[in-house]
């Protein structure tokens, strides 16, 4: 399976889940036995076995991704959860949001100082989530050792506040 006919299983919902945002629905790719095993093994093989300690994986549809590619690593997944549904003492980073901010957080023993990290999510929209994921694993120690996302909004230009990462993105708007 190619990236062109993953790229078609991927919906577009209209005004969800505020009007005038085009949703980018992965369902159907992660429900494809096909499709959802082709996006972990490009990432897995982007990054290269042995080259990744911990696989960071952002609330919520982040985590469906990064943990076969985690499994596939040979490394650990880590959540990063929004604001006060992580259960242990965290550290957290405030990030826009198009109406206000929000805050990310992440254990502080979740990474080890100087393990390799790859953060995981569905779609890069503005980079701010993103970023403020970057942020918090280097303010434990941890090395980003690179961005990984099943698809990229490059209207929204998201890759531009991220130029000191490894960005690595499969299917482009
Ligand atoms: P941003 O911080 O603007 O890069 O937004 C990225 C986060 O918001 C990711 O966790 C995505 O899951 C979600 N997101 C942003 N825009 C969309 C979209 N059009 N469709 C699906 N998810 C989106």
């Amino acid at each position: 399976m190619d990236i062109e006919q993953i790229k078609g299983l991927i919906r577009d919902i209209p005004d969800f889940p505020e009007p005038g945002i085009v949703f980018k629905d992965i369902t159907p790719v992660l429900a494809d036995p096909i499709a959802f095993s082709t996006i972990t093994d490009l990432i897995v093989v982007r990054f290269g076995r042995g080259n990744v300690d911990k696989v960071v994986g952002i609330e919520a549809r982040g985590f469906i991704i990064a943990s076969p590619v985690a499994y596939h690593f040979g490394a650990g997944f880590v959540p990063i959860r929004k604001h006060g549904k992580l259960p242990s003492a965290t550290v957290g980073e405030d990030y826009e949001l198009e109406y206000g901010t929000a805050t990310l957080e992440l254990h502080v023993d979740g990474i080890n100082p100087g393990e390799r990290v790859l953060i995981v999510d569905d779609v890069l929209a503005t980079g701010g989530t993103a970023k403020a994921a970057a942020s918090l694993v280097q303010q434990v120690g941890g090395k980003v050792c690179g961005i990984a996302t099943v698809i990229e909004l490059d209207f929204l230009h998201g890759r531009d506040r991220l130029v000191e990462h490894e960005l690595y993105t499969l299917i482009h708007y």
